[in-house]
């Protein structure tokens, strides 16, 4: 297929108001795709060019794009300003300035392929070290030679990670199930369990489609089962009947552990690989007997359990030193277990699971551990449990349905987490940064105010909710400017737009009307609780709520 196919119907459904027709136009390109490159298309049209689990990063920023685009063009500087001031999307800006390109460069030229677009990127993503600005230039030069106006626009995006197309994920799902005539239902779980939206498109054209029963994959990771938020022990008791498991929330980073012969991956909440980071709990999971699939959570633990920022310092490093693995020791706490040999687990009831996972885990280990769970007989047993391990230092409790099934990738009610009252009088959301600006007086030259960002109903769009000041240490100001840069999209006075990557909690007393937001109300005095270098996009909440909050906030006001 070649890649004129692919941004001609991005263009197409970005022009395109009906959801149904973008998933229609969409599924009619699926079913062009040959069966080596739909996935390759598959991530494309969704602005992924590779699985989150890959590891595969472009660092591609506007500078590379246009100065490729200046080099293949020669067109100056003046003009790109100029331009910018006119779109405000590199994409858009490379494709004015393709069109403007003289007659003799237009000379016939290979066409790009889906594939040839795929191997360049991936030899960007591979360039690393001193000279890779200029590598990755040429690169993407290489591209921008052979690519009609059109395309360049869409290389550009896909670049950058930011397709503008109105298109995600989920209505990916829906394409391929409309393409091949698969229950979405089917679709969607085999993407919760793969963890890899290409692959599923792939397995879902092959005749007969091997979608159909999917299982889990050693090495590929499933999505993480979420919980909800309870508002107090008792909802999480009554709705469930009292028939719950309650084990200590530790306060750390989610992990997912694969172990097969002799070979262990451990892979983060972002399904990033962090083997690498934690020799220590390797060591340990080969020397356990069998096959498995453990999830569980990683904390800083030295005589019990150390703060959160330890273990986002410890996970941060590059290179692991003894100094640096004594000084912030870790500790996995095992709560659920997805699959053991060839057996998925993930649709037995809670149970069951914990005696599967208490049984592969026998025997004494030392940074391994099995979580604390109680299976208490009434409220008040709950309630001790709770302030049990508070006391002790625990961020709170998961109150788990003792009959729930493993849901991948969903926040479901069959698992509540409490924390406490807190929860209740201060509002707490995962945002994402959007954009920046510089600081003045003793934080002149640093990125310190940010502006952050929920999604929108459907996951579409990013709509911004706020702005904060305050809240970050001196020292996590300064890493955030550095990281901020690297992720910048343009700037525009004195503010940078950057791609939507860095994940944070931020937390507010109160949602307030404010008609300089799209959403006629925002965060009032925001504060960013903690980076949470764990999370990716997919964590980001949704405006709705948001809302919740706000029509909570004016319910108590207008009651008080
Ligand atoms: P939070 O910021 O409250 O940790 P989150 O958005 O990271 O929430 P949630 O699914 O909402 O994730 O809350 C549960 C999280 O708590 C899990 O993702 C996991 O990282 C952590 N956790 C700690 N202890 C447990 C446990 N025993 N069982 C399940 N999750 C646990």
């Amino acid at each position: 297929m070649l890649f004129k196919d692919v941004a001609e119907t991005l263009e197409r459904i970005s022009l395109e108001q009906s959801i149904n027709k973008k998933v229609e136009i969409i599924g009619d390109l699926l079913r062009r795709a040959a069966p080596e490159e739909i996935d390759v298309v598959s991530r494309f049209v969704i602005g992924k060019p590779f699985p989150e689990w890959s590891g595969k990063e472009l660092n591609v920023g506007w500078r590379t794009v246009l100065k490729a685009a200046v080099n293949v063009t020669g067109v100056d500087s003046g003009e790109i300003v100029k331009l910018f001031k006119r779109y405000g999307d590199t994409g858009s800006v490379v494709e004015a300035i393709l069109e403007k390109r003289k007659p003799t460069l237009l000379s016939p030229v290979k066409p790009l392929t889906v594939l040839e677009v795929h191997e360049i990127l991936e030899k960007i993503a591979g360039i690393s070290g001193e000279g890779s600005f200029q590598g990755r230039v040429k690169l993407v030069e290489h591209m921008l030679v052979r690519a009609s106006p059109i395309e360049a626009k869409y290389i550009c995006r896909l670049l950058l990670g930011e397709l503008r197309c109105g298109f995600n994920e989920g209505l990916l799902e829906h394409a391929i199930a409309r393409a091949f005539d698969i229950d979405v239902k089917k679709i969607r779980k085999a993407n919760m369990l793969l963890s890899d939206i290409g692959y599923v498109a792939k397995l879902s054209k092959l005749k007969p489609p091997k979608i159909e029963d999917v299982k889990i994959e050693f090495f590929r990771p499933v999505r993480f089962m979420l919980a909800e938020q309870a508002e107090s022990i008792a909802e999480a008791w009554r709705y469930h009947s009292g028939r719950v498991a309650v084990e200590c929330k530790y306060d750390g980073a989610r992990v997912q552990v694969h172990k097969l012969g002799d070979k262990v991956k451990i892979f983060s909440r972002r399904m990033e690989d962090i083997t690498d980071s934690l020799p220590e709990v390797v060591r340990e999971i080969v020397d356990i007997e069998g096959e498995f699939i453990v999830d569980g959570e990683i904390v800083c633990w030295k005589n019990g359990p150390m703060p959160f920022q330890y273990l986002v310092r410890r996970l941060r490093r590059k290179t692991l030193s003894d100094e640096l693995l004594e000084t912030y020791p870790v500790k996995l706490f095992a709560f659920d277990i997805l699959k053991v040999g060839g057996r998925d687990l993930i649709d037995e009831p809670y149970i069951s699971r914990v005696k599967v996972l208490e049984k592969v885990l026998k025997g004494a280990w030392n940074v391994i551990e099995i979580a604390e769970r109680k299976f208490p007989s009434s409220e008040e047993e709950c309630t001790e449990i709770f302030e049990n391990c508070t006391k002790r230092g625990f961020e709170g409790v998961l109150i788990k349905a003792i009959d729930s099934p493993y849901v991948p990738g969903r926040r479901e009610r069959l698992w509540f987490k409490y924390k406490g009252e807190i929860g209740r009088h201060i509002h707490e959301f995962t945002l994402v940064i959007i954009a920046a600006e510089y600081g003045h007086g003793k934080r002149a030259g640093l990125l310190s105010d940010y502006v952050f960002a929920a999604w929108d109903r459907n996951r579409e769009k990013l709509i911004p909710v706020g702005k904060a000041y305050t809240g970050l240490k001196d020292r996590e100001i300064a890493y955030m400017t550095k990281r901020l840069k690297e992720i910048a999209l343009y700037e525009s006075g004195n503010r940078i737009y950057v791609k939507p990557k860095i994940v944070v909690d931020v937390a507010a007393s109160e949602i307030q009307i404010s008609p300089k937001y799209p959403l006629g109300y925002a965060l009032r005095f925001p504060r960013i609780v903690r980076i949470r270098p764990d999370l990716s996009l997919e964590d980001v909440d949704t405006v709705e709520k948001i809302e919740k909050a706000f029509l909570r906030d004016v319910k108590f006001k207008s009651v008080s």
